[in-house]
């Protein structure tokens, strides 16, 4: 009998980290590893960040493919599709999924991202109370939004949470038909993101297009309709009532982190991993939502990546060399191994139309040294910028309408260089051109 003498590779959790890092291995190394990944989602492996598009109906389910089936099956790798890894053995490195398949591992990687954020009140199990986080809750809300039969009042949607999200899912849920408020607990939308100037521009622009927005608002309750069982209505602290058939929850995310957890790794706000992704335990990695490296959490796909192309080196390196762990106190390990670095990292909202940009920081982290900022806006085209620097370093940029400039501020920002030129020059559109 022939025994395979390549290292058994098992990823749980088939996302977009998952997806970024078997294609970097098998770019890297082709058939290096004996690879089986596990998703407990039907369709493995498709581009989440489109899911907004999806709803808004400016792409089209095939559009979220990542990388076809024939490709897994030409790089022999296993897809487990639709079960979830429930228990996982470090003792005899072995998995069990719930249908009960038994997987064992020469290295795990955790890669289970996050589940959508819910309100801690009560109605959020009545039908029509959603998050937007998977295609089939995509799916879901697109067939909510079809009710064409039906009157104008059961067509509205409220959307809980005014950050990327929220917006991307309130003007998605508007573009198919959908009267749609939003709510918010602060005072502008996308106010991480977002000076309050650019907040009220966004507001503005939300409202011209139809769609209600409450700021600083607190949500007390769903309530069900006559059949007690799907939501007619969100209930607010100050009394108001916002009918709705359809509520989409869009508060953030929560790291499933529940394997690593039984498996005793160190977890904090996420799985803790070091800056070549590897958890307390050497045998045992982590990437995208799910981990976090020193305070550093991720909601973006950029820094997973980045990820992805590391642990893909990291892998090989390890199998290769039989090293157990990569340790910052042996020189070889830092020369030729690639790991985490931090960059700031640009927002955009997805919503056609609607032109936002901001990257770097708004606010100094501490009070020691304050940013100063210096803002240029057109009232007759409704475009606004406002920059930040930190001494004479260009540190943070928000813009409004005209985004024309911002690849060229976010080089600036990554890059640390000096903004020698006169701050107001900088400001002025298409500088780039000018300096
Ligand atoms: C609507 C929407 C729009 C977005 N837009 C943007 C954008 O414009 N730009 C951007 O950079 N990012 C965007 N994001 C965020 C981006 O999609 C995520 O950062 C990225 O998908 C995270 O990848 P991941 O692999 O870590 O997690 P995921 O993609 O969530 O993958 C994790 C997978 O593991 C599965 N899993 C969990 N536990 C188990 C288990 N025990 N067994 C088996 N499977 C398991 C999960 O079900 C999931 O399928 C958006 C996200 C959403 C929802």
């Amino acid at each position: 009998m022939l025994v395979s003498s390549r290292k058994r590779l098992l990823i749980v959790g088939h996302g977009m980290a998952a997806t970024r890092l078997v294609r970097d291995l098998e770019e890297k190394s082709p058939g290096q590893f004996a690879i089986t990944i596990v998703g407990d989602e039907k369709l493995g492996g498709y581009n989440r960040v489109l899911l907004s598009s999806l709803l808004a109906g400016e792409s089209d389910e095939a559009a979220l493919a990542m990388q076809d089936r024939s490709w897994y099956r030409q790089h022999d790798i296993q897809l487990i599709a639709g079960d979830a890894v429930c228990s996982i053995e470090l003792d005899t490195q072995s998995a069990t999924t719930e249908s009960g398949r038994k997987l064992n591992w020469d290295y795990l990687v955790l890669a289970t991202g996050s589940r959508a954020a819910r309100l801690p009140i009560p109605g959020t199990d009545l039908d029509g109370v959603m998050t937007l986080r998977t295609l089939q809750e995509a799916k879901q809300l697109i067939a909510r939004s079809r009710d064409a039969g039906n009157p104008e009042s059961d067509k509205n949607a409220v959307v809980v949470g005014g950050g990327l999200l929220g917006l991307e899912a309130a003007c998605a849920l508007q573009a198919r038909g959908m009267q749609v408020t939003v709510v918010h607990n602060e005072s502008w939308p996308m106010n991480r993101q977002l000076d309050g100037e650019a907040g009220e521009l966004l507001r503005r622009t939300l409202q011209q297009r139809g769609i209600g927005f409450n700021p600083e608002a607190n949500c007390v309750r769903f309530e069900a309709d006559a059949t007690g069982e799907t939501v007619s209505a969100l209930l607010l602290a100050d009394g108001r009532r916002l009918p709705c058939t359809t509520a989409v929850m869009a508060l953030g995310i929560i790291p499933e982190v529940s394997l690593a957890r039984q498996l005793d790794l160190v977890v904090e706000r996420a799985i803790v991993v070091d800056k070549w992704l590897q958890t307390s335990d050497e045998r045992v990695f982590a990437l995208g939502e799910c981990c976090q490296i020193e305070s550093e959490m991720f909601g973006l796909v950029a820094p997973i990546y980045q990820q992805a192309d590391i642990l893909s080196a990291v892998l090989l390196y390890k199998a290769t060399t039989g090293t157990e762990r990569i340790s910052p106190d042996v020189d070889n390990h830092a020369s030729v191994l690639p790991h985490y670095q931090r960059q700031p990292l640009p927002t955009r909202l997805k919503v056609s139309g609607v032109d936002v940009f901001s990257a770097g920081m708004l606010a100094s982290p501490d009070n020691s040294a304050p940013l100063r900022s210096m803002a240029m806006r057109d009232g007759r085209t409704g475009h606004y910028r406002r920059l930040w620097w930190r001494g004479s370093q260009l540190v943070g940029a928000v813009m409004f309408g005209d985004i024309g400039d911002s690849s060229h501020y976010l080089r600036m920002i990554e890059d640390g260089c000096k903004a020698d030129s006169n701050p107001a020059t900088l400001l002025a559109p298409s500088s780039r051109a000018a300096s």
